[in-house]
């Protein structure tokens, strides 16, 4: 009766190998710091992740150990991410828009041994060296380079490593519940918090989130992941690239439109992911170029709320499916993302466009469920709008560096959004709770405040925030950039009605040049409402 599987750890090292021996002459491009766009391939990709790793191990790095990176999307950051991890170390990427103080504190908090940088960080790595208390060693990703050597006494350079390891190193056995890669939330909503992955999370992830329903890329795309990598794991995209052997971009330093335009149209790109403000980007430079597009048939955007607005331009101008998504650094992040079901075939196209306003339903892998402020569940109509909480097989439990779960009593994680689910499993989020208006007690959606906003014509950009008020508590305002200096306030007051209930029309507008983005390019609203949560009152 006696009968038994191989027991094979899910381990990062697992996807960079089979993408080198599967898909070895499948290209990498990566646009360099210097604007340089180069052609790698898997092959070259595991070899030389497989010498980094070899390199770390004879700088004294040991297994458990972290290892950052302050650099964009490029060749060698994919490398570290395969060798760091694969060779048993932590790799810790962070976000170079951080503040001083904030990159300090957190490669503190993680302990990093070493910091691989861009050629853009050398003058802050400078600076920042004599605050970073474990550091060992600073890490130019580049060739030697005299400049940098002068500026950053003692720093190391990436090729030289490498060069001085040979080709004979195999990728050492690990058990796939060992920590591989580590991120801070960005902070928008307070001090950033570490969340540590581990390589059977990182995995299954990869394979939940790649279903047919969910990113579904395939060794016949072009995949350009704009989403940083120092941005939860690019999306988690290097990782399932290398799984299924997709042709990977990697755009470097310039995020602009007409850069994003050029790389679409010259490596032929199919599939391409972001938030929805560098979409905002695209598409103006789509309109100034002339460009189609023709490569591209789908988009993947997350991060923050879909400006609705983007679904039919990407599908009626250009002939691409958006696909919007869910997520959080807490949440690996895939949370959700919005297909169609089969009984949504004779639908119109305006009628699917609608459902896929939303954040969509769960991959296997994940459950979500809204509960009230008791913890109580509540119903899955489409209507009850409850507290989102999740759990699954690549959701955080504890912190890093903190003792205590993060979870509740029966071991949910509670993401601090306020949403409605439909019968179908078809999540919408309704606001982050931070951010809801409360007006006489009754909710206000900024989301949606925003989203109306941003469909008038002559809107570029918009945020909607509670101001404080002095008979209802708190009251909405509209924050606008305009794209067309003719438009007033009561001309955009006057686009809300119909659209909502009356009760719930901003109170005022206030047009601004640009709004606050914080380091992954989300509207910081603790800002805006910093300058402007007291207007109603002083009124
Ligand atoms: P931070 O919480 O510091 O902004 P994250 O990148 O982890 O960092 O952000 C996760 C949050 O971003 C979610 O909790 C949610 O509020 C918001 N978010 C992510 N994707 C979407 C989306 N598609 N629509 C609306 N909000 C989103």
């Amino acid at each position: 009766m006696l009968g038994k599987m191989m027991h094979k750890p899910l381990t990062i090292s697992s996807l960079i190998e089979h993408a080198g021996r599967y898909h070895g002459n499948t290209t990498v491009t990566s646009v360099e710091t210097s604007g340089e766009v180069v052609h790698s391939n898997w092959g070259e990709i595991e070899a030389n992740a497989r010498k980094l790793s070899a390199a770390l191990k004879r700088l004294g790095i040991k297994a458990g150990e972290r290892c950052g990176t302050i650099a964009w999307n490029n060749r060698r950051h994919l490398e570290i991410y395969f060798g760091v991890s694969g060779g048993g170390m932590i790799c810790h990427t962070i976000n170079p828009r951080l503040k001083p103080e904030q990159l300090i504190y957190i490669i503190n908090h993680a302990e990093d041994q070493v910091l691989f940088i861009d050629a853009t960080f050398v003058p802050a790595a400078g600076k920042l060296k004599e605050h970073l208390k474990t550091l060992k060693h600073i890490v130019l990703m580049g060739p030697r380079d005299e400049a940098a050597a002068e500026a950053v006494p003692g720093i190391l350079f990436y090729d030289e490593l490498l060069a001085a390891e040979g080709d004979d190193n195999s990728w050492p056995d690990l058990d796939e519940n060992t920590p591989s890669s580590l991120c801070y939330t960005s902070g928008t909503t307070g001090n950033p918090k570490g969340v540590q992955y581990t390589h059977r999370t990182t995995v299954l992830h990869s394979m939940g989130g790649n279903q047919p329903d969910g990113l579904a890329i395939s060794a016949r795309d072009t995949v350009m992941a704009v989403v940083p990598m120092f941005h939860v794991n690019a999306w988690g995209v290097p990782y399932i690239a290398a799984a299924v052997g997709a042709k990977l971009v990697l755009p470097g330093p310039h995020l602009d439109g007409e850069s994003l335009v050029k790389l679409i149209d010259g490596e032929r790109v199919t599939l391409a992911l972001g938030v929805p403000t560098i979409w905002m980007g695209l598409l103006q430079a789509l309109e100034k170029t002339g460009s189609k597009a023709e490569s591209l048939k789908r988009t993947v955007v997350g991060g923050s709320a879909l400006p609705t607005v983007m679904i039919p331009t990407f599908r009626d101008k250009y002939g691409v499916e958006l696909i919007h998504a869910w997520g959080m650094t807490e949440t690996s992040p895939l949370g959700t993302l919005n297909n169609l079901l089969q009984k949504h075939d004779n639908l119109s196209v305006e009628e699917k466009g609608k459902i896929r306003e939303g954040q969509g339903r769960p991959p296997y892998g994940v459950e979500l469920r809204i509960v009230d402020e008791a913890g109580k569940r509540l119903p899955e109509d489409g209507e009850t709008q409850g507290e989102l909480q999740i759990r699954g097989h690549w959701i955080i439990d504890t912190y890093f560096g903190h003792d205590t779960s993060a979870l509740t009593m029966d071991g949910w994680f509670d993401t601090g959004d306020v949403a409605t689910i439909d019968a179908d499993g078809y999540m919408i989020i309704r606001d982050r709770s931070k951010d809801i208006i409360k007006s006489g007690g009754e909710w206000i959606s900024t989301v949606e405040l925003e989203d109306i906003a941003m469909s008038h014509p002559k809107v570029a950009q918009a945020a909607a925030i509670a101001a404080r008020h002095p008979k209802w508590d708190e009251r909405p305002v509209v924050i606008a950039v305009r794209s067309d200096e003719s438009l007033t306030e009561e001309e955009l007051l006057a686009h809300y009605e119909g659209k909502v209930a009356s009760w719930q029309i901003p109170d005022r507008v206030v047009f601004t040049d640009d709004l606050p983005l914080g380091g992954t390019g989300k509207v910081l609203k603790n800002k805006l409402r910093e300058s402007f949560g007291d207007i109603l009152l002083d009124a």
